[in-house]
C-alpha cells in the first residue's frame, strides 16, 4: 500500500468490513473524495478496492 494517512486508512478498514459483509457497492474513495470505489473480492483469498477516479488501489490477503 503506498503512504497513506491515518484517517483514511481507518476509513478504509470501514470499508473493507462492509465489503466483507455483503455490501461491496457505494463507497467513496478516501483518498481523492470523489470516486466510487469498485470492490473485488477474489476467490475468498483477496479483496481489491480501486478507484477509477484516482487510480489509487487497495489490496487485502485473507
Ligand atoms: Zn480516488
Amino acid at each position: 500500500m503506498a503512504e497513506f494517512d491515518i484517517e483514511a486508512a481507518s476509513e478504509l478498514q470501514d470499508i473493507l468490513e462492509e465489503v466483507l459483509n455483503g455490501r461491496p457497492d457505494g463507497h467513496r474513495c478516501p483518498k481523492c473524495g470523489k470516486g466510487t470505489l469498485i470492490a473485488k473480492v477474489e476467490e475468498d483469498v483477496k479483496v481489491r478496492l480501486e478507484c477509477p477516479d484516482c487510480r489509487t488501489f487497495f489490496e487485502w490477503r485473507m
